[in-house]
């Protein structure tokens, strides 16, 4: 059983670890950014109202959010764990999740909160090209991180389930980090 939150400001590795972790560990992967950009693409009422959020780096409204959540970790794959990326990003997303954790009687293992430097970030993100990887856009996804993300870390800080993990190592250094902390015995 694994149920992780990936932390960590945009362009950190959530996504390409959380991947990795959910293959060898054998739970979904949740991530919301995935979520968004599949409802985007396919002109659903949802993409349609998140895009406009979405290209400018601004959160989408947590009333778009909450009950994908809940409807996503009411199904049933995820009785045997998830790794959740990219949600919680705010103090209301995270009060949210810890409510809805007690209402199905489950409870996260760690967080894990991928450090990486933000020269670091922007190169990456510029390399990978995706429609909100402009650097005015970055700019202000980092920013909306340090304001509404970063003071999770606190949040959970408090509940003594943080485990920061440095980023900025290669892939696989990265992914043996997360190993060791989860311990789910597959093989990568
Ligand atoms: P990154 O971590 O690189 O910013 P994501 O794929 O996690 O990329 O998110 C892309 C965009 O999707 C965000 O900038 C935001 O507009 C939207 N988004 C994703 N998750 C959430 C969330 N939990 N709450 C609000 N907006 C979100």
């Amino acid at each position: 059983m694994t149920r992780l939150i990936f932390l960590g400001p945009p362009g950190a590795g959530k996504g390409t670890q959380a991947k990795q972790l959910s293959k060898s560990c054998e739970v979904p992967h949740i991530s919301t950014g995935d979520i968004l950009r599949a409802a985007v693409k396919a002109k659903t009422e949802l993409g349609q109202k998140a895009e406009g959020y979405m290209n400018a780096g601004e959160l989408v409204p947590d009333e778009l959010i909450l009950n994908l959540i809940r409807e996503r970790l009411n199904q049933a794959d995820t009785a045997k764990g998830w790794l959740l990326d990219g949600f919680p990003r705010n103090v209301e997303q995270a009060e949210f999740l810890n409510n809805l954790l007690d209402e199905i009687e489950q409870s996260c293992d760690f967080i894990i909160n991928l450090e990486v430097p933000d020269d670091a970030l922007v190169e990456r993100m510029l390399e990978r090209g995706r429609v909100d990887d402009k650097e005015e856009v970055i700019r202000n996804r980092l920013e909306v991180y340090r304001e509404q993300t970063e003071p999770l870390i606190a949040f959970y800080e408090g509940q003594q389930l943080l485990r920061s993990v440095d980023g900025a190592q290669s892939m696989k250094q990265v992914t043996e980090a997360l190993q060791e902390i989860v311990t789910c015995d597959a093989v990568v």
